[in-house]
């Protein structure tokens, strides 16, 4: 299928054709490039803006990718087959795509930046004490594997299942993904100081989108969701504008948690729609994550798990590292031709919900 040609293998080559599609669109470009850090290749990375439409519209919809590094993988192809669609736009608005929030993750194919941190939970205040997570602390010396074995990953396994058992499945959401901010080399990790993609975000939001008054957002992940369908996760309160504007663009289902493989959300720390909405005071904002579901949640739960493995020990075992590499890129950027049009077919329909519904707002 020759739609499936949106897809990349890489981050240099999803890039290439983000870039090239936005040109051919029309859209303006603006770049943030790293001034430290390279792809595995050698390449640069940027935080790549495009924005259609124009300049200076009161409505904007934008939509981003990769916050989570590889899960940037589809949200890059949805980006792009939109872009290719002769898409038409609404009287004064705007379309901005940020493409790459954590391009250093995209490109070395895991979801953290290059300190291990997950930039869904680095944007907090670095200048008040962090967010304590004291059932990570009690976690995190059985996280921490050092020898990667089926025997070993089913005894971690049992350790957590304890562990929910006696705290309840909130509480368990809260200490494994909520996010942590004392164990540098642990998972869900939300840092020490403000990662460069941060300040990158930050910049993109400021000139782009500083003169708008009504923005929708939707930040692109993968992993939360059943195979080949999508989720929506919502967190603004119920009762207010926002939340029912979703609700009125996408259907119940934006609001509704229907799909959710998580038995209960975490309350996150530090996420990149919190700051959203923070940087735009005076701003109307309508925002929501939209999750590409792939493997149940114990499967994603391991790829958490091996991705902090494979940084910290795998260098000692590279033929392993190798194979546990296979399996965790395919929990998050499966390569199943129907999975992947799948993407394209759901993600067409709610970025043209999500564009109608800033533009009659
Ligand atoms: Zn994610």
């Amino acid at each position: 299928m020759a739609e499936l040609a949106a897809f990349s293998d890489s981050y240099a080559e999803a890039r290439r054709k983000f870039v090239d599609a936005a040109r051919r669109a029309g859209a303006k470009l603006a770049s943030y490039r790293h001034p430290d850090e390279r792809g595995p290749g050698g390449e640069p990375l940027f935080l790549d803006v495009s924005v259609l439409g124009p300049g200076n519209a009161s409505r904007i919809f934008v939509l981003g990718s990769g916050t989570h590094g590889i899960e940037g993988y589809p949200g890059s192809a949805a980006q792009r087959a939109w872009l290719r669609g002769r898409p038409r736009l609404p009287r004064d608005t705007a379309v901005v795509f940020l493409h790459a929030h954590n391009p250093w993750g995209f490109a070395h194919k895991t979801r953290t930046t290059e300190e291990n941190v997950d930039l869904n939970r680095n944007f907090v205040d670095f200048g008040k004490p962090l967010p304590a997570n004291p059932g990570y602390e009690e976690l995190h010396p059985h996280l921490a594997l050092r020898e990667w074995s089926e025997e070993s990953i089913a005894g971690l396994f049992a350790t957590l299942d304890a562990f929910r058992e006696r705290v309840g499945e909130k509480a368990f959401s809260d200490a494994f993904n909520g996010g942590q901010y004392s164990h540098a080399d642990g998972v869900f990790y939300g840092g020490a100081r403000p990662q460069w993609a941060n300040g990158a975000f930050r910049a993109a939001v400021e000139t782009h989108l500083g003169r708008a008054r009504k923005v929708a957002f939707i930040d692109l992940h993968t992993g939360i969701g059943p195979w080949c369908e999508h989720v929506y996760l919502c967190f603004h309160p119920e009762g207010s504008a926002a939340r029912e504007r979703a609700r009125a663009w996408w259907g119940a289902r934006a609001v509704n948690l229907q799909g959710v493989t998580h038995k209960k959300l975490a309350t996150y720390s530090g996420t990149i729609l919190d700051a959203f909405a923070e940087m735009l005071p005076g701003v109307e904002v309508t925002s929501v994550v939209v999750e590409f579901g792939t493997l149940p949640r114990r499967d994603m739960q391991r790829a958490s798990l091996a991705q902090r493995w494979m940084r910290f020990e795998g260098p000692r075992d590279p033929v392993l590292a190798a194979k546990v590499r296979r399996e965790y890129e395919a929990a998050f950027y499966p390569a199943d031709p129907e999975w992947r049009s799948a993407v394209l077919a759901q993600s067409k329909e709610f970025i043209d919900r999500g564009v109608a519904g800033v533009g009659a707002w």
